[in-house]
């Protein structure tokens, strides 16, 4: 399988109330097209900008990411990101609309299919189908994320940016949206890199779990269980174990976090 995504010794340093913030430091490491990749890490360390500079929406101080050997430079549709917040479709238009708008947006739109009958394929494949005229205020909060999901994947994008897609919702929710989420993946063979805080969620949906500490990638790590994955598995808890191992004494005072003061700050814009 080819490497999709290369992420070589980023370094991310933010200016705050005239302070260097250090969001992540010296990361490395590649993705597997077609795999299911959760970063998974403490509040803070770094897991949503990662997520950004791999979007092209943040301006690194050091490093790069290549996608299929080209320079992120920029958002591009090739990435789409998915965020916690429920609300992240036009509230003006239906589902459908929503869709539709994002597909033309890229000019993706299926040759041999009316743009309507498309976005229905993909609402059917995240379990929204026949709600496509529906407006997302009509919609609970799972089902929003299921019709954003829907318009990340009309615009077939090669990797899918999830950043705690599902942290507002309750745990049946969450469960569901693990099957979807699966379901999704198997059958289009997008590329994901998932963050979370859970590691049971990690552990639940991806193939590598990539531990943070504070602005450090600590740990790369691939599930040995076997998917579909049983927590009665009698390897799960060992592996859960091993993971929270690795993320225990992730949290650092605030002092060592947040200023960067030498040799950090010092690093090349
Ligand atoms: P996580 O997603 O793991 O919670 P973030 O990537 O959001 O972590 O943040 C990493 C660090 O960078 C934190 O210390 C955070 O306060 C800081 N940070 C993130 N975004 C900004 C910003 N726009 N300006 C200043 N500091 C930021
Ligand atoms: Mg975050």
């Amino acid at each position: 399988m080819s490497t999709i995504l290369n992420v070589s010794g980023i370094t991310k340093i933010y200016e705050s109330g005239g302070k260097k913030v250090i969001g992540v430091e010296k990361v490395s490491f590649s993705v597997e097209e077609g795999k299911f990749v959760s970063i998974i890490g403490p509040s803070g360390c770094g897991k949503s900008t990662i997520l950004r500079c791999i979007a092209g929406f943040e301006k690194m101080n050091c490093g790069q990411v290549m996608l299929e050997g080209e320079k992120v430079t920029k958002p591009g549709p090739d990435r789409f990101m998915i965020f916690q917040g429920l609300d992240q479709l036009f509230p003006w238009l239906t589902v459908e609309e929503n869709i539709v708008f994002a597909m033309k947006s890229v000019g993706k739109v299926t040759k041999g299919m009316s743009p309507a009958e498309e976005a229905e394929h993909y609402l059917d494949l995240v379990g929204l189908s026949g709600y496509g005229g529906y407006y997302p205020y009509q919609l609970s909060g799972g089902m929003k994320q299921r019709a954003s999901i829907a318009r990340a994947l009309s615009v077939k994008p090669k990797i899918l940016l999830m950043d705690e897609p599902f942290g507002s919702l309750d745990a049946f929710s969450r469960r569901a949206m693990h099957h979807m989420v699966l379901k999704v993946w198997e059958k289009t063979g997008v590329t994901v890199i998932f963050v979370t805080h859970d590691i049971e969620e990690a552990i639940d949906l991806s193939d590598r779990i990539l531990a943070f500490s504070p602005a450090r990638l600590k740990a790369d790590v691939t599930n040995p269980l076997p998917r579909p994955r049983e927590r009665s598995h009698p390897s799960y808890r060992s592996f859960f174990l091993k993971i929270s191992g690795l993320l225990e004494g992730a949290f650092k005072p605030d002092s060592d976090l947040k200023s960067a003061s030498a040799p950090e700050a010092t690093l090349a814009f």
